[in-house]
């Protein structure tokens, strides 16, 4: 291959990575891997610099503005940074500033680098006006009402001036394991990492779905600096306009001093809620930041010191197929066990089939794994030179490992499912999800337990559970008098339970823990729910018409019928004990009101559990028809509109008063 050829191939590659990480926030390779194929051009177009075009994406921010949104254009360009992992490197970049500057004194200031995605914030007069991405660096997408659903950027500053602040939004990562876990309850893809994520949402064209996200805000930079002299003072004055700004930056006076900093960072990193991929170090006087300027791409004042990815080499014993709840086929890697980021990692996840043979992935292969967003690991690429000659690309099998039914390719879909729902693997799935603590709480009925019931045919759904004999458990293994008898015990005590812990422990495609709470609410009955139709579900906020459609759908269903009259006869409660002997003043009859920031007594959900009870209605948007907003600390932009509408406001004194009034 010709140096041209290869610079050629190296280009389309970027582009097309850049493509989906930027556009798509679906990347198919890790950073690491990505900047291995940059460094590789630019060292390449370094030595051939006659072969650099100014579309090379060495010459621009990769990113594209989507469509589907309005254009900004950014009158001060939003640049990307150059990157090292080497120390080496960083003392070059030293040594350049330090050339240039000709031995006049230089400071740096040294910050965390958030792994998150660029915008900008313009504000007038105080007021947030507008905010977009980076995009290609001069234009991005207007994102401002997603921007406006983030708590972290102020609506209003502490002093009504003009300004345009640069910053990072991320998804902090408790709210991102807990969002994968909902996800993975709802029988729902998880995503990837909190980067792409955070990218994914903010390019969401409904508002709403954003609000619901947990995003937060980094700031670190202001466009115009006209007004300074340090970075350091740019931080101090955002800080003071009451923008959130990284608590961890530093000046250093060497080189040396960055390093250090750097250094005790590269592992404490681990203990933030947020993810890291590196240092941003910058020159701190704003005078010699503008004499060193800046290439088409990024500034020559700054460079990233990114941390390598923790990764490690292991084997893959063998290639597991399981099957979920939901008839969801993943397919496991079994590696040799290997100490990476903190635990010893046994397993790592390949996703699905199309993953497999993207990155032919075989069994007794040699790979590299990493862990993402620091949760599940995966396979980042195979060492194909230590492959085994013998070594066959993998199959993926046509037939349920378990029960060996055909499996099925939904159109449009990755995922690969046994449909046939009497497969054990997935009835016991079910099982176990019935029966875990946050849906029927049936304590004493684990994973063993379950495999040995569904295996010795004694079960074959959960109506099941409520027939099971005293006779039937004690010939199980490990079970005797005593333990069989609490199992019963346990189960008879689950009968009681209220009902969103049923809708929940029935484990109907889409239907999470809140929902299930929503539902039990509104209809307070399983056969209500059942006489519910997709249009009658779809009026509930909260309730869109995928999850409608599948409510509807399970209902419809005669072997959930069934199943449903089985539990009721067996003594299993289907409606929630009627509250109406002593029911609350319906001081809200007929009002629809809308909920905005933080409140201090309820979270969300209470709020309008006790609006509901008092014969409101909950919405989730601000229109004419909106009787009162109430309205908690840093309400977002619901509570502008309803300045601009007239719309009576209540804070949550006055909501607590007229609660508490009969
Ligand atoms: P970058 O993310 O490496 O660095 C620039 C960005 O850092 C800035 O635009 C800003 O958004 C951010 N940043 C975070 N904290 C900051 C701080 N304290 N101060 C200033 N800026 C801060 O560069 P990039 O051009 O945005 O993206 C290139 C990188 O993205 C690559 O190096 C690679 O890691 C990743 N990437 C990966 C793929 C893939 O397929 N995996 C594709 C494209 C890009």
């Amino acid at each position: 291959m010709t140096p041209q050829d290869r610079i050629q191939y190296l280009r389309d590659q970027l582009h097309y990575h850049n493509y989906k990480y930027y556009v798509e926030a679906n990347p198919e390779i890790s950073d690491s891997e990505y900047d291995r194929l940059m460094q590789e051009l630019i060292d390449l177009e370094r030595q051939y610099p006659e072969l650099i075009t100014p579309d090379s994406p060495t010459q621009r921010v990769g990113e594209r503005p989507t469509g589907g949104f309005e254009t900004v254009i950014h009158t001060v360009p939003m640049m990307s940074l150059d990157n090292t992992y080497s120390e080496t490197d960083l003392r070059e970049f030293d040594a350049r500033v330090r050339r240039f500057l000709k031995g006049q004194p230089a400071e740096y200031v040294v910050e965390l680098k958030i792994d998150g995605v660029a915008v900008t914030l313009k504000y007038e007069q105080g007021r947030f006006v507008q905010g977009a991405t980076r995009g290609d660096g001069t234009r991005g997408d207007d994102i401002t009402q997603n921007l406006r659903t983030i708590r972290a950027i102020p609506l209003k500053l502490t002093e009504p001036v003009n300004i345009e602040v640069r910053g990072e939004v991320y998804y902090p990562r408790d709210a991102f394991a807990a969002l994968n876990h909902q996800r993975e309850e709802e029988g729902l893809p998880t995503f990837a990492n909190p980067r792409n994520t955070a990218a994914g949402t903010l390019k969401m064209l409904d508002s709403k779905v954003v609000a619901s996200r947990p995003l937060s805000i980094f700031c670190y930079a202001v466009a115009n600096t006209s007004d300074f002299t340090t970075h350091y003072e740019v931080l101090e004055r955002l800080k003071l306009l009451g923008f959130k700004v990284n608590p961890h930056y530093k000046r250093c006076a060497t080189i040396d001093e960055v390093i250090a900093y750097a250094n005790i960072w590269r592992e404490k990193r681990h203990q933030l809620n947020y993810d890291t991929d590196g240092m941003v170090v910058k020159v701190n006087d704003l005078r010699q930041q503008a004499a060193l300027g800046s290439t088409a791409k990024s500034p020559r004042w700054a460079i990233a010191y990114k941390f390598p990815a923790e990764t490690a080499i292991t084997q893959i014993e063998s290639i597991a197929l399981q099957v979920g709840r939901l008839g969801t086929i993943t397919p496991v890697a079994n590696c040799t066990p290997v100490f990476l980021a903190g635990t010893t990692v046994k397993r790592a996840s390949l996703h699905n089939e199309d993953e497999i043979q993207r990155k032919d992935i075989r069994e007794r292969d040699w790979v590299e794994i990493e862990k993402a967003g620091e949760i599940i690991p995966q396979v980042v690429r195979v060492l194909v030179d230590r492959r085994p000659p013998d070594s066959q690309p993998f199959i993926f099998p046509t037939h349920c490992p378990v029960c060996k039914s055909k499996l099925v390719k939904t159109e449009g879909e990755v995922a690969i499912r046994c449909v046939n729902v009497e497969c054990p693997a997935q009835i016991k799935e079910r099982i176990v999800h019935f029966a875990q603590r946050r849906a029927m709480n049936i304590e004493g009925l684990g994973v063993m337990l379950v495999d040995q019931l569904v295996e010795k045919g004694l079960i074959k759904n959960v109506a099941d559970l409520y027939y099971l004999k005293l006779e039937d458990l004690i010939t199980l293994e490990r079970m005797g008098q005593k333990s069989s008898q609490n199992l019963l015990e346990s189960l008879e005590n689950s009968k009681s339970n209220p009902i969103s812990r049923l809708i929940f422990g029935l484990g109907i495609r889409f239907v999470g823990q809140k929902a299930a709470q929503t539902l039990a609410t509104q209809f307070k009955s399983i056969p209500a729910l059942q006489q519910a139709s997709i249009e009658d579900l779809q009026e509930i906020p909260d309730i869109g018409s995928v999850m409608a459609g599948s409510i509807v759908e399970f209902f419809q269903n005669e072997q959930n019928q069934r199943l449903i009259q089985r539990l009721g006869a067996a003594g299993v409660s289907l409606s929630d004990p009627d509250d109406e002997a002593d029911p609350q003043p319906q001081i809200f009859a007929g009002k629809t009101i809308v909920l905005t920031g933080t409140l201090a007594s309820f979270t969300r959900a209470q709020a309008a559990q006790q609006i509901e009870e008092r014969g409101g209605r909950v919405s989730s948007s601000v229109s004419k028809k909106t009787d009162f907003v109430l309205a908690g600390e840093n309400p977002g932009s619901k509570y502008d509109k309803a300045i601009k509408l007239g719309i009576p406001i209540l804070s949550e004194a006055e909501f607590l008063e007229m609660l508490n009034t009969n």
